[in-house]
């Protein structure tokens, strides 16, 4: 997935596209030594017209599937994708640096007496085992064993999985601060910071702190005003799998306009909320609709476009486009309303995602979207626990 924050980079040398197809590239034209990724692209579509060099078909493909979200006011920088290289042996461990001779030591950082692995920085590390002894992890079998994956998801999965959550990502934030800017987190600073992390997961996914106020029915929601009201989704197969969004657009009684899909590729969750917000706003601008009310059933991608964004955020580019867009001269309101009201908006994402178009139109409903539609329109009852 590109980088959403990669604009200026090179377009042949900057790490993407052609990261291992360029190898199939025999000769590069001149003309497009120095293209940068927003040389390239227009109106968020890639416009590989403007390249000199030839690209075999297949570098074509993979280009014009990957999609892509500009924005100008947005640096160039690398973000962390939230992705599994730790599962797949992959964080930047002294051990790998060094095997790939970036490094000149493989030691650890901590204990300087053995080879900085995974499995040693993470749980091996005598300062580190000190760590989770210290917070009750004194189980033997905790420390068995050499698979990676299957201490993650014993630990994920065990009766302390949030304390378990925030430890690695404390550990590994000391070594970091060791590596770099050598400073020491002592254990007594890091418990505090583990504990107050733990109880903030717990707190989010706690559903005893949720506000439990019983069953209850919801309706599509019509509006009193001549708004047209977009309901847009996004869908997933949980994170990193093939992801899809989309939308319908009605009038406030819940007659038919028109509805859109798109194809997100391999993305996250958060990914494709945010990016059916931008296209399904970005369309109804398109059709100059003044006055709209987007539903939305996911608070996250409203928050983000609601608030300060921040310039590193992975997806920082595409709520700078939503952020833009809410400036832009017309009424729009951003609401959150509940999953069973926004069935069709599901549908639809869920259709994305097994299509192979990045981005399309249309003005008829397929025929699985026409019976939720027409249960909006006609404000059919849903029970809510
Ligand atoms: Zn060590």
């Amino acid at each position: 997935m590109l980088p959403m924050v990669a604009q200026r980079a090179n377009f042949l040398f900057g790490g993407f596209p052609l990261e291992r197809g360029s190898t199939f590239i025999l000769y590069v034209d001149i003309h497009d030594v120095h293209l940068t990724i927003a040389d390239v692209i227009q109106d968020d579509t890639w416009v590989l017209g403007r390249l000199y060099t030839q690209h075999p078909s297949p570098i074509v493909k993979a280009i014009c599937g990957t999609p892509v979200c500009l924005n100008g006011r947005i640096q160039d920088g690398f973000t962390w994708k939230g992705n599994l290289d730790v599962c797949h042996d992959a964080a930047p461990t002294r051990s790998l640096l060094h095997n790939r001779g970036m490094l000149d030591t493989n030691n650890c950082p901590r204990c300087l007496n053995s080879s900085e692995s995974i499995m040693h920085c993470f749980r091996d590390c005598p300062f580190v085992k000190h760590l989770w002894l210290a917070l009750g992890f004194d189980n033997i079998n905790f420390y068995l064993g050499n698979s990676l994956a299957t201490w993650l998801r014993q630990g994920a999965f065990g009766a302390n999985n949030h304390l378990f959550s925030a430890a690695l990502l404390w550990i590994w934030c000391a070594r970091n601060s060791l590596c770099m800017e050598n400073e020491i987190i002592y254990i007594f600073f890091l418990k505090v910071k583990i504990y107050n992390l733990t109880a903030l997961i717990r707190s989010v996914f706690s559903s005893t702190l949720s506000t439990d106020i019983g069953g209850r029915y919801v309706t599509w929601h019509p509006e009193e005003s001549m708004a047209v009201v977009l309901n847009v989704d996004g869908n997933g197969f949980g994170n990193f799998g093939i992801s899809g969004f989309g939308g319908v657009v009605c009038r406030n009684d819940g007659s038919w306009l028109y509805w859109f899909a798109g194809n997100a590729g391999i993305s996250t969750i958060i990914h494709v909320e945010l990016s059916a917000l931008y296209y399904g706003l970005k369309a109804a601008w398109d059709r100059e609709y003044m006055d709209v009310i987007c539903y939305f059933d996911s608070t996250l991608p409203i928050q983000l476009v609601s608030t300060m964004m921040n310039p590193s955020h992975h997806y920082a580019a595409i709520i700078s486009n939503v952020q833009d867009l809410l400036q832009w001269s017309w009424n729009i309101q951003l609401k959150h309303f509940v999953r069973e009201t926004n069935s069709s908006a599901d549908f639809i994402a869920k259709l994305g995602a097994a299509s192979s178009d990045i981005w399309r139109e249309f003005l008829e409903p397929s025929e699985g979207l026409l019976p939720l539609l027409q249960a909006d329109a006609q404000q059919e009852m849903h029970y809510r626990d």
